[in-house]
C-alpha cells in the first residue's frame, strides 16, 4: 500500500495537490495601469520549496522608454533571486 504524503498546513489541496506537488492559494496583487503579480508556494515532489511568481508589467508605448524598463525589471529579478550579497563577493 503506498501512502500519500501529508499536506503542509499552507496546500490548498483539491486540484492543486498531487504527484507529490503541494500548492498553496495564489496571492494576487494588482497595481492599475501597472500590472499585477501572483505568488504561489509551491512544495515540489523532493521536498524542496519555492515560490511560484507570475507578473504582468505594463510597459511605455514609447520603444526606448520600454527597453528601459525591461531592463530595469532584469536587473530587480535579478537582484530577488541571486545569490546573497555575500556569496556574492566570496566568488
Ligand atoms: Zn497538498
Amino acid at each position: 500500500m503506498t501512502r500519500r504524503p501529508r499536506c503542509p498546513d499552507w496546500c490548498a489541496g483539491g486540484h492543486r495537490c498531487g504527484l507529490g506537488e503541494h500548492r498553496s492559494d495564489p496571492i494576487s496583487i494588482t497595481i492599475p495601469g501597472a500590472g499585477t503579480a501572483v505568488l504561489t508556494r509551491v512544495r515540489a515532489a523532493d521536498g524542496t520549496d519555492h515560490a511560484d511568481i507570475r507578473l504582468s508589467a505594463a510597459l511605455p508605448a514609447d520603444e526606448p522608454a520600454a527597453r528601459l524598463r525591461l531592463a530595469a525589471l532584469l536587473t530587480h529579478l535579478r537582484t530577488l533571486i541571486g545569490p546573497p550579497r555575500a556569496a556574492r563577493r566570496a566568488a
